[in-house]
């Protein structure tokens, strides 16, 4: 029976996951040895219960006596705070989904690095800020990382069985988010309702946003330069507004090889949680007579600067990509709490790299967790300085 873990249960890419574990058999055919979830504690029950986790864990510690009565009457064990989560990290298991959203997933996907075989990382902040770390731990452990973000998931389908040496670029797909065909003057005014109500996907709260500032596609470029190895020029961005070819991988001799589907995160999950089998999966199949037209766009560096600020913290290297999502988890949280407004976010991105991204010290090879939490914590200050100085 294989044994499998799953950080971030009750997000909407754990919940993707939960339903595909449901649909290959449940507890007849895995052994759940870790659910984790925050602040959603009936769906984390309901959740451990119907797969009869080992361990169910919440990361906020005042969350703890809820979890414990939810869960009163069953065998399964109980924990909470952000240690907790650590530890649940560290029991083995074959499978683990990273599926917390934010730099709060880093520490518990490197713990599980140490301790799985296949790492299934939807938590792409992972990457963007401890990239070399994550990796470096995985091969130290010899543990298998599989891409669950759908871009990545599927250049790293279009690589099987070829030459990575015979890579020219890598094209991103982005949808463009609900704002692609707005003015600046308009992004300007958007609430968060608007935001989050991305045209294509179904995501947590947080994503959509970042998609509608295209962050989240910032976010991806750096992640797929870390995962495939390749020069911060070799990676474009496409726009493609119906999201049905996930992303492309170019080769030397010109050939491009595409993977498509339809939007649903069950795809890209199901391919890690099966990977190298394929088994089917309950997402809907493509109808070309019925898709009419799939249509790609250029990139507007001026309506949409986290972009150009990608490429920017891919030259810098280090720290960089821990500075720059910091900021953007800084000014993410100031959007939905109403303090500043959407293109604001990227101005006060832009502030924090402007201060903090010519740092002599973060410019190392080697990164400690412990270096990328303080750059953290320095981002979010700076950002918050930022928001102050200018009301
Ligand atoms: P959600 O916001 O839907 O879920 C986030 C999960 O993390 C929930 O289980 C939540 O718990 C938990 N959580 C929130 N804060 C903390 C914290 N401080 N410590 C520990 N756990 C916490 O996010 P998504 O599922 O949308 O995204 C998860 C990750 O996957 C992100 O990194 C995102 O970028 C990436 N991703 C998501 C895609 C998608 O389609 N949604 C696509 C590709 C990548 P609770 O709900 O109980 O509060």
């Amino acid at each position: 029976m294989r044994s499998i873990s799953i950080f971030g249960s009750t997000g909407s890419i754990g919940q993707n996951t939960v339903d595909l574990i449901l649909h290959q058999g449940g507890p007849a055919a895995y052994r759940v040895v870790a659910l984790t979830g925050n602040g959603n504690i009936p769906l984390l029950a309901r959740q451990a219960r119907a797969l009869r986790a080992e361990l169910a864990v919440t990361a906020d510690p005042a969350q703890y006596e809820a979890l414990k009565a939810a869960l009163a009457g069953t065998d399964i064990a109980v924990a909470a705070g952000p240690e907790a989560l650590v530890e649940a990290a560290a029991r083995p298991a074959e499978w683990v989904m990273s599926a917390i959203v934010g730099v709060a997933g880093l520490a518990p996907g490197l713990e599980a690095a140490r301790h799985c075989d296949t790492l299934a990382l939807a938590n792409k902040e992972s990457l963007v800020c401890a990239g070399p770390l994550l990796i470096d731990t995985c091969a130290a452990h010899e543990t298998r990382l599989l891409p669950v973000d759908s871009e990545h998931s599927a250049i790293f389908q279009a690589l099987q069985g070829e030459d990575r040496g015979g890579i020219e670029r890598l094209l991103l797909t982005a949808s463009g988010g609900p704002f692609r065909q707005m003015t600046r003057a308009q992004m300007a005014g958007m609430t968060l309702a608007q935001a989050v109500a991305h045209p294509n996907w179904s995501m947590g709260q947080r994503i959509s946003i970042d998609s509608a500032t295209m962050f989240n596609k910032a976010l991806e470029m750096i992640e797929a330069q870390v995962l495939f190895g390749v020069a911060p020029e070799a990676i474009e961005v496409v726009v493609h507004p119906q999201s049905i070819i996930h992303s492309m991988v170019g080769f030397a001799d010109g050939s491009i090889v595409a993977q498509l589907g339809p939007p649903d995160m069950r795809g890209a999950i199901g391919y890690a949680l099966n990977y190298p089998k394929r088994r089917p999966l309950p997402v809907d199949r493509l109808d070309f007579a019925a898709l009419a037209q799939l249509s790609f766009e250029a990139e507007d560096p001026t309506r949409f600067p986290a972009l150009a600020m990608a490429r920017e913290v891919m030259a810098t290297g280090g720290l960089a990509g821990a500075i720059f999502n910091g900021a953007k988890e800084a000014a993410l949280d100031a959007f939905i709490a109403g303090r500043i407004g959407f293109l604001e976010m990227a101005e006060m991105v832009r502030a924090v790299l402007d201060e903090l991204g010519g740092a002599v010290d973060i410019n190392v090879n080697q990164i400690s967790l412990a270096d990328v939490m303080r750059y953290d914590t320095l981002a979010r200050a700076r950002a918050a300085d930022w928001a102050a100085a200018r009301v």
